[in-house]
């Protein structure tokens, strides 16, 4: 078997820092953070994994994104139209909705990107890790036990998995390998929440699984990257006509002041300005793009 063990920190508040997000919001965006840290590593992709939310539910969306393996963000976005349940239950959250694994391949031209690979999952269980699990279980064939503890800012995440039996393996070693994964799951059943979300993994793994050998690879640090440029902010306004971008200049609504545009990335909070004569740079025909 094989695993991953993640905590975020410092980069769950960098990410969650541009929004006021109730508790209950900032939990479930910070476990499906460290799922897409977790699956990340596990698959050795190079690309971005994605984890989305879909639903009915007041919280209409959740998105998580951990690229090239160590670039994480996210976001969530909810309804004003009733008031947020204070539950951390999925179902009251998200409603009957469903969760989106997707693996978005890296290109060396961004704008001939593949075709992403999509796993969907139904949200059956109140809980992210119930419902990944399944995933796994059911899409992927992977027998995947994931445990998620959060603990004031922080969220600290452990995945296992079941490999595979090699083909010629035998009745008995098949037996064999089934036992031990029935010991893992008896194990990691002990773990708390409160030892998973404050010990260290050197510390928690080898007093879980003091019994069995335990190979640990060197940790990676994740960091908070946005996607957000100046160059996809304007070719994002250049779907607007021109006389639309210059109502849109005179507007008067603070912090935005008469004579730009100001637009603001809800991921980040990044905010880029446009005045005048970028507007009517956008619309000079041959006007050298920069990319
Ligand atoms: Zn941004």
């Amino acid at each position: 078997m094989r695993g991953q063990w993640v905590r975020l920190d410092e980069v769950l508040t960098r990410i969650e820092s541009h929004q006021d997000y109730p508790g209950n919001v900032a939990g479930v965006l910070a476990e499906m953070l460290a799922a897409v840290a977790l699956v990340a590593d596990g698959i050795k992709f190079q690309g971005a994994v994605s984890l989305q939310s879909r639903g009915p539910g007041p919280l209409t969306t959740v998105l998580a994104e951990c690229r090239s393996r160590h670039l994480l963000r996210g976001i969530a976005r909810w309804t004003d139209a009733d008031p947020l349940p204070e539950s951390e239950s999925l179902h009251a959250l998200l409603g009957n909705g469903q969760l989106a694994l997707s693996l978005i391949p890296e290109t060396a031209d961004s704008r001939s990107q593949r075709a992403p690979y999509q796993g969907l999952v139904g949200i059956t269980d109140q809980h992210l890790a119930g419902n990944l699990e399944r995933y796994f279980q059911d899409s992927e064939q992977l027998p995947t036990l994931l445990r998620f503890a959060r603990d004031g800012d922080s969220v600290t995440g452990l995945l296992l998995q079941r490999m595979p039996d090699e083909d010629d393996a035998t009745e008995i070693e098949l037996d064999e390998a089934d036992a031990f994964w029935e010991e893992i799951g008896m194990l990691t059943a002990t773990l708390t929440d409160a030892e998973l979300a404050a010990l260290d993994p050197e510390v928690l793994l080898s007093r879980l699984y003091a019994e069995h050998p335990l190979t640990l690879q060197p940790p990676r640090s994740l960091t908070f990257q946005c996607t957000c440029s100046r160059v996809k902010t304007r070719d994002t306004l250049q779907a607007f006509s021109r006389e639309e971008l210059l109502d849109l200049l005179e507007e008067d609504i603070p912090p935005k002041a008469p004579g730009e545009i100001l637009v603001t990335c809800e991921i980040c909070g990044a905010s880029e300005r446009f005045d005048a004569f970028d507007i009517h740079m956008m619309f000079v025909p041959g006007t050298p793009r920069i990319h």
